[in-house]
């Protein structure tokens, strides 16, 4: 459990981790929170030349409300999302993610960017960032570049980022009007890793009717991903006994489902049914 010698260098800006990582190129990655990347140097399934510690560019750790469009940035830890005033006001869902998501060590130094930037398929931000329809922005050699959650998980630990990227920040749209949103996870015993997470946000008119949902799942399938066939059941429906369970039922159609020792994919698909009617009831009990 020793990992191999590495260099270590401590940048103190983007734009320095930026030129170490053109300069050191695939020999180097990035150190943010290190509760993904030191497990897999311990193992040797990762064995970087250099490290490049983001830890130190305190400017990449915000969170912030510009006129209803929310900046995090990508070393804000999980704890200070689960703390955030400004999230609790005006994105609930993303404060009631980061509570469900490993311990409190975990929580205290992992970073919402190293977590979806590493794409464990059993992560829990990948959900919430689809959910809220976020946009990850990377810095590069080239300059920023914006990409929506849906097409940035591109498969099991392989995102759309390209050599010499840097997350910046995620950002999104917060929700307006009647809102309720809600996170359900069923947590692998052992790990505390989503074996199926859902998060759900919704948006109600004046006579209670869904205007517009958001559903992203983790935990399933190899990479998280968005439930449209979910979301287009409820819209300008009550969210009601009758709705809600006819549109849960729809969360894993066409859906490639993992199987493993502890839940095999029916197994999988069945909480993920369930777990979504839960969390569309929560959501919409919160949208009263
Ligand atoms: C005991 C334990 C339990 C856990 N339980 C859970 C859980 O229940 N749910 C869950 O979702 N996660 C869980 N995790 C993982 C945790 O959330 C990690 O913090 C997270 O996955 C990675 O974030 P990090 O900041 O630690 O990134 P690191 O480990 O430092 O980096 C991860 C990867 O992302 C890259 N990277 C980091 N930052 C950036 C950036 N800004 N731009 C581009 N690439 C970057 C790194 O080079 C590396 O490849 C657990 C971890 C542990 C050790």
């Amino acid at each position: 459990m020793i990992p191999a010698n590495f260099d270590y260098i401590a940048a103190k800006s983007l734009d320095e981790a930026l030129s170490l990582l053109a300069k050191h190129k695939d020999d180097a990655k990035l150190l943010a929170g290190g509760h993904s990347l030191l497990p897999a140097m311990k193992l040797r399934l990762a064995q970087p030349k250099v490290l490049i510690d983001l830890g130190k560019i305190k400017d990449l750790a915000y969170i912030k409300d510009e006129g209803g469009q929310i900046r995090i940035g990508a070393m804000t830890t999980h704890f200070q999302i689960e703390t955030s005033d400004v999230l609790r006001r005006a994105c609930p869902l993303f404060p009631e993610t980061a509570v469900n998501l490993g311990d409190m060590q975990v929580r205290n130094k992992g970073t919402i960017g190293g977590s979806v930037a590493h794409a464990d398929p059993a992560a829990d931000w990948p959900a919430a960032v689809i959910a809220v329809s976020a946009e990850i922005v990377a810095v590069g050699p080239n300059g920023e570049r914006v990409i929506k959650a849906d097409n940035f998980f591109v498969d099991m630990l392989t995102t759309a980022l390209q050599p010499g990227e840097i997350i910046k920040e995620i950002r999104f749209a917060a929700p307006k009007g009647r809102v309720g949103q809600s996170y359900m996870k069923v947590r692998h015993p052992a790990s505390g890793f989503a074996v199926v997470g859902v998060a759900v946000t919704v948006a109600v008119d004046g006579s209670g009717k869904c205007q517009s949902a958001g559903v992203g799942v983790t935990g399933v399938a190899p990479k998280p991903y968005r439930a449209p066939a979910v979301e287009s059941e409820l819209k300008g429906k009550a969210l009601d006994g009758t709705t809600l369970p006819a549109a849960a039922a729809l969360v894993t159609y066409d859906v490639n489902a993992n199987s493993d020792l502890f839940a095999t994919a029916d197994y999988r698909k069945h909480l993920a049914q369930v777990y979504t009617r839960r969390a569309l009831e929560t959501a919409a009990s919160r949208a009263k």
